[in-house]
């Protein structure tokens, strides 16, 4: 028998997490040849990691008997490196930038804080935060995907602990402006947690407000431009005050050896970096010009399409069984029933894609 009344309270009331589609799961569904199978829903790099990060994991092999630095030091110092901010100011996270947000929750939240979403949007801040008893208070975006700042200082109470904006946003893509920003760190005591997963194909970033505020986190991962997904990495540029804290309640030693070997060398492997945010602009126009439907506009490396009149989850269906994976968005908090985000992939990908679209 199920011992229901052991789990906690605040976990009754969440939803479970819907994640994108695996190439095993429509190749069982479709009976399809997964060698014939494109995965455009997870936002992970069609190009894969690159080469140096393959070459130092297989490198590091043999060091997987040892435990890793607790603090990931040589990870953080190319971070550091890499985006221009102090070392103290920055955490390596395990698993990925998900493992950062339950550290924080963890950390921050207790029964009855209010934590701010601006929905839709990327759904583990809601899970994390009410697992830890928090409650969510959704401020709906406008018709194209912006934040009203007006609304979202007003959502504002002395019980919100954490605001999460997701800039450039999952999944419409577009960015917060950083004098929006600004304004909500400055109207509040809570922390602005800003979630920058994509900011590599984006044309700003907020990364330098950390060292000037004391109540602003930027998140990032290793999961989306630097193709590292499955060794779920990612980081947090904090308030040194925060770090300190946060390093407390760390799980410790949440960094593999491994990922930490595959980070550095992804860090450091620009030509990599930049063919896939170049990979992904001209994909991008590609997609805006071809798919039928309206396509917002993006600064992350998918699109998100309206098909409206019809419903996102059949065209979603249409399209797995043509062995196209895409993301049906029908899970994410307020975003209706006709909206489908889509990896920008490579050229023959996104031209399978358009073809997708042809028969709907
Ligand atoms: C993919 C994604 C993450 C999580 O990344 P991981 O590092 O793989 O855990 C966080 N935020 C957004 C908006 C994402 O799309």
């Amino acid at each position: 028998m199920p011992r229901y009344e052991l789990i906690k309270e605040e976990v009754a009331s969440i939803a479970k997490y819907v994640p994108g589609k695996s190439i095993n799961d429509i190749v069982r569904a479709y009976g399809l040849d997964p060698a014939s199978v494109i995965k455009l829903g997870s936002n992970e790099n069609p190009l894969g990691p690159s080469p140096k990060a393959v070459e130092a994991l297989i490198n590091d092999a043999k060091a997987i008997s040892i435990y890793p630095s607790a603090d990931a030091r040589e990870l953080v110092e190319a971070i550091s490196e890499y985006t221009g901010i102090a070392a103290e100011h920055i955490v390596a996270s395990g698993p990925g930038m998900d493992g950062l947000l339950d550290g924080l929750a963890r950390l921050l939240i207790s029964r009855g804080d209010e934590v701010i979403l601006t929905t839709p949007t990327f759904s583990y801040y809601e899970i994390s935060a009410r697992a830890n008893g928090a409650v969510p208070v959704y401020v709906q975006r406008e018709e194209d995907f912006s934040v009203d700042i007006e609304k979202l200082i007003n959502a504002i109470t002395p019980r919100t602990k954490i605001i999460f904006l997701c800039s450039p946003n999952n999944p419409s893509g577009n960015v917060i402006p950083e004098e929006d920003i600004l304004r909500i760190a400055e109207a509040t005591d809570a922390l602005v947690f800003v979630d920058e997963a994509y900011v590599e194909f984006a044309d700003r970033n907020i990364a330098h407000l950390v060292p000037e505020y004391d109540n602003i986190i930027v998140g990032r991962t290793f999961s989306k431009a630097f193709g590292l997904a499955g060794m779920r990495i990612g980081y947090g540029m904090l308030p040194i005050w925060l770090k300190e804290e946060y390093m407390k309640i760390a799980t410790p030693f949440n960094v593999s050896s491994a990922a930490v070997a595959a980070g550095v060398a992804a860090l450091s492997d620009a030509e990599h970096l930049n063919m896939s945010i170049e990979l992904a602009r001209t994909g991008k126009k590609y997609l805006q010009d071809n798919i039928p439907f309206k396509v917002y506009d993006t600064q992350a490396n998918f699109v998100l399409v309206d098909v409206a009149p019809h419903k996102a989850r059949d065209v979603t269906t249409e399209l797995l069984k043509k062995g196209i994976i895409v993301r049906d968005c029908t899970s994410f908090a307020n975003a209706g029933d006709s909206l489908i985000r889509i990896t920008i992939g490579t050229e023959e990908q996104n031209k399978k894609v358009v073809e997708g679209f042809s028969s709907i």
